[in-house]
């Protein structure tokens, strides 16, 4: 099967199990997700499923994308924060919906590989950097939108502080893998709202920077 081909069979499963955003279906559409894996998984980019990147990561399924997308209401004002950058790949694709997009990285290698993508698209509005996500980005606080594509036990107390109010946050929570739920938490004027969206399985949310 083609590329494009195969590029269209994706869509199409993604439309069935339910996301109807056109707006991210079509940042799906454009970016290639081939030139985030190595060559020997470049086969498989358009099937719907993980991708390793190295560092023991992985680059979540295409349907886990766009559903974390299309749960985030991203507007294209918007000032939005991601923790993981890991491949790079869910980066572009929120650069592709908001105003600026800044992503964190604990490991250094994958963030340069990140970044040298984020060059080799002209996505220009993208800020990253290689540190502990679980501290949020303290200096370009609050953030309208925040995701987190990795699990954490519970929401870091820094990140829900730096959300915006009426600001969305979507993240994996989870004591294991077993166990892992989308949640969608709403920041209100009194509070936060939370929603669980669907079981998942993402790697851990691990603090601090690696040795
Ligand atoms: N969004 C990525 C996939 C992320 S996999 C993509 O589209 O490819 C989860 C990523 O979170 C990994 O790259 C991992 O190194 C990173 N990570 C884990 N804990 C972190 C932390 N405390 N701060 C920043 N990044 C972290």
């Amino acid at each position: 099967m083609t590329i494009e081909a195969s590029k269209i069979r994706l869509l199409m499963e993604l439309r069935r199990r339910g996301i109807t955003d056109t707006a991210v279906l079509s940042a799906i559409e454009r970016i290639p997700r081939e030139k985030f894996v190595t060559e020997t998984f470049q086969d498989q980019a358009y099937e719907n499923i993980a991708l390793p990147i190295g560092y023991n990561q992985t680059l979540s399924q295409p349907y886990i994308v766009a559903l974390m997308t299309e749960s985030l209401k991203v507007g294209d004002r918007m000032k939005v924060l991601e923790i993981g950058t890991g491949s790079g790949y869910q980066a572009l694709v929120l650069a592709k919906l908001c105003r600026r997009l800044y992503t964190i990285e604990r490991h250094k290698p994958l963030l340069e590989q990140a970044k040298a993508r984020f060059d080799l698209f002209s996505q220009t509005n993208i800020v990253a950097k290689c540190d502990d996500g679980t501290k949020g980005w303290r200096e370009q606080a609050p953030f309208d939108r925040i995701m987190i594509t990795a699990a954490a036990e519970d929401v870091p107390p820094a990140l829900a502080d730096q959300l915006a109010i009426g600001g969305i946050m979507v993240a994996p929570i989870g004591e294991d893998k077993s166990s892992q739920f989308l949640i969608r938490v709403t920041r209100t004027d009194e509070g936060f709202d939370v929603e669980e969206l669907e079981q998942v399985r993402f790697v851990p949310l691990i603090p601090d920077l690696p040795e």
